[in-house]
C-alpha cells in the first residue's frame, strides 16, 4: 500500500479548483471538505452532508475528475465520507470522472437516517420558480423553415439534454419579429414538459437589468451587500436560464458583471443558457469582451427572414389556431407582400379578420390589399431606385459613373444586379423602368438579374449577408 500525504495533495487540488470556479461556490462546497486519507490512489474526503456530496457531483464532477487525475494519476478515485447526525458515515466510492457510484454504507444505522433524508434544506430543494413561460409559444406552434432550421434543431436538442450538449450557450440572433422570443420560450416549455423538476426561467434582459439595479441600490442605501448576493444566488439556482434581448446589457457595467458571474456559475455547473439578441455577438457594442467570448462558446444560430412558403405556412397555422377562415388567395397575398417581419405578418391577418368581423363583411382581396398598403407599404414609398443605387454604390465603394458604365467587371455587374433585385423587391417600379434607371437595360436583363441574385442568396451565405445588409441600410436610414 502506498501512502501519500493526503493533505498536501488535497491542498494542490483545492488550489486548482479555486482558480476554476466562482469564489462563492468554492467557499460553499469545497472549503469545508476535510481530507482523510490517500491510499493507492484512493482519496477519502469527508463532506458535511450527503447534500453537499450530491451538489459536488452534480456540478463539479468533470472538474474534480480532471484535477484528481492530474494530481494523483490516472487511477485516481474518490471516497466520500458523509458525516451524519449520529456520528456514523455514509461512504461513497467514486471513480474520478466516470460518474459511477458504488455506495457502501459504513455505519448500519446510517441507512435509516439517509432514507429519512435529514439533509433536505427547506426552501432550497423544494424551491419552485415560476418559469415565466407563455404556452402560446410552444415549439409545436413554431413553424419550421430554412430561416430557423438550425436554431430550432438546437432548441430541440437542448430540450432533450439541457446543459449537457455542445450548444451551451445557445445564442439566437436575428432582426425584429423573426421569432427569437417565441423560440427561446419554446425551448423553456419543452424542457419543463420533459423535466418538470428542472428550474427553468425566462427573463427579458431589461427585467434582469432592473432587478439587478434594484438590488444594487438597496445594497448601497442600506450598506449591506446581501441584496446582491441574494440576487446572484437566486439566478445560480436555475437549471435552464433564458435571457431575451441581451443587447440591452450594452454599456451596463454592473449588470454585465453580475451576469458574468451567473453565467460562469451556471456554465460550469452544466446548466443551460439560452440567449437572444437582435445582432450577432461580433456586433454587440458596449458588451464586455469576457462576455462576448463566452457567448461564442456554444452555438450562435441566426433567425433569418422567412421564405414565401414559410410565411404562408405561418399564416395558415395562425388562421387555424385563431379559428378564422381566410381564403387561401388572401393568405397568399399577405405572404407575398409582408416579407421581413413575422409580427407584422400576423398583425395584418388579425386586423383583417377583426375588420371583417366589425364591418360584418366577407374578407376580400381588395380589403386585404388596402390594409397591407396602409400598414406595410407606407414606409416603402420613399424608397426609390435612385436611393437604392446610391446605397449600393456606397456599400461597394464604387462611383455612380462606374455603376452606370457598360463595363462587364464582375464587381460592378454584381452591384448592378443587387440594385435591380432590391429595386424590384422594395419598390413598385416596373422592370423596364428599373432597367432604364440602372444603366439603360431592358426588362429581361432586370428579370435575369433578380433570378441570379435570389439564386446566389440561397447558395452563398456571405453574398446573402451583403444583400441583407444593404437592404437594412436602404430601409432604415430614412
Ligand atoms: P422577436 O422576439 O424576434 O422580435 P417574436 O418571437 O416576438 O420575435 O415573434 C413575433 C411573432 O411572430 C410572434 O407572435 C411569434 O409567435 C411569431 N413567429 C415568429 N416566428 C414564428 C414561426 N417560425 N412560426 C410561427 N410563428 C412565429
Ligand atoms: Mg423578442
Amino acid at each position: 500500500m502506498i501512502e501519500q500525504n493526503h493533505t498536501a495533495v488535497w491542498d494542490r487540488c483545492l488550489a486548482i479548483i479555486r482558480d476554476n470556479i466562482p469564489e462563492e461556490s468554492f467557499k460553499t462546497w469545497f472549503a469545508p471538505i476535510k481530507p482523510i486519507s490517500l491510499e493507492d490512489s484512493v482519496l477519502t474526503l469527508e463532506v458535511m452532508s450527503d447534500f453537499v456530496r450530491e451538489q459536488i457531483e452534480a456540478n463539479f464532477l468533470d472538474l474534480l475528475g480532471k484535477v484528481l487525475r492530474r494530481e494523483i494519476g490516472p487511477l485516481a478515485s474518490l471516497v466520500y465520507k458523509v458525516r451524519i447526525a449520529n456520528g456514523g458515515y455514509i461512504s461513497q466510492k467514486q471513480g474520478a470522472g466516470h460518474g459511477y457510484t458504488n455506495r457502501e454504507i459504513a455505519a448500519p444505522e446510517a441507512a435509516a437516517d439517509y432514507n429519512g433524508n435529514p439533509y433536505l434544506i427547506p426552501g432550497l430543494r423544494k424551491l419552485n420558480i415560476d418559469p415565466q413561460l407563455n404556452p402560446q409559444y410552444a415549439m409545436s406552434n413554431f413553424i419550421e423553415g430554412d430561416c430557423n432550421r438550425l436554431a430550432r434543431a438546437a432548441g430541440e436538442t437542448i430540450a432533450a439534454r439541457p446543459g449537457r450538449n455542445s450548444f451551451n450557450p445557445l445564442f439566437i440572433y436575428g432582426g425584429p419579429g423573426l421569432g427569437k422570443t417565441h423560440l427561446s420560450q419554446a425551448i423553456g416549455i419543452a424542457v419543463k414538459e420533459r423535466f418538470p423538476d428542472k428550474q427553468v426561467l425566462y427573463v427579458n434582459a431589461n427585467t434582469f437589468l432592473n432587478q439587478y439595479m434594484w438590488a444594487a441600490s438597496a445594497a448601497r442605501n442600506n450598506h449591506d451587500s446581501n441584496q446582491i448576493s441574494d440576487f446572484l444566488r437566486f439566478y445560480q439556482l436555475i437549471d435552464v436560464l433564458i435571457i431575451d434581448d441581451v443587447q440591452e446589457f450594452a454599456d451596463k457595467k454592473g449588470t454585465q458583471n453580475a451576469f458574468f458571474h451567473i453565467f460562469n456559475h451556471l456554465h460550469q455547473s452544466g446548466k443551460q443558457l439560452v440567449l437572444t439578441s437582435d445582432r450577432p455577438p461580433v456586433d454587440l457594442q458596449g458588451l464586455d469582451q469576457r462576455l462576448l467570448s463566452r457567448f461564442k462558446w456554444g452555438l450562435s444560430a441566426e433567425l433569418t427572414v422567412p421564405s414565401y412558403e414559410t410565411r404562408l405556412a405561418i399564416l395558415k397555422a395562425k388562421a387555424l389556431s385563431e379559428g378564422v377562415d381566410v381564403p387561401e388567395d388572401i393568405l397568399q397575398l399577405i405572404a407575398r407582400k409582408v416579407k421581413t417581419n413575422i409580427r407584422e405578418l400576423e398583425g395584418i391577418l388579425f386586423s383583417l379578420t377583426a375588420n371583417a368581423t366589425f364591418s360584418k363583411k366577407e374578407i376580400t382581396m381588395r380589403m386585404a390589399s388596402e390594409l397591407i398598403d396602409k400598414i406595410v407599404e407606407q414606409h416603402e414609398v420613399e424608397i426609390s431606385v435612385s436611393r437604392i443605387q446610391s446605397v449600393v454604390c456606397n456599400y461597394f465603394h464604387i462611383t455612380v459613373d462606374q455603376f452606370l458604365s457598360k463595363t462587364r467587371k464582375r464587381e460592378i455587374v454584381q452591384a448592378r444586379q443587387i440594385a435591380m433585385y432590391l429595386s424590384r423587391s422594395l419598390t413598385k417600379t416596373s422592370l423596364s423602368s428599373i432597367g432604364a434607371q440602372l444603366g439603360g437595360k431592358d426588362h429581361a436583363t432586370v428579370l435575369h438579374a433578380c433570378n441570379t441574385v435570389s439564386d446566389l442568396m440561397d447558395t452563398d451565405r456571405s453574398f446573402r449577408n451583403y444583400v441583407v445588409d444593404i437592404e437594412k441600410q436602404i430601409t432604415s436610414a430614412e
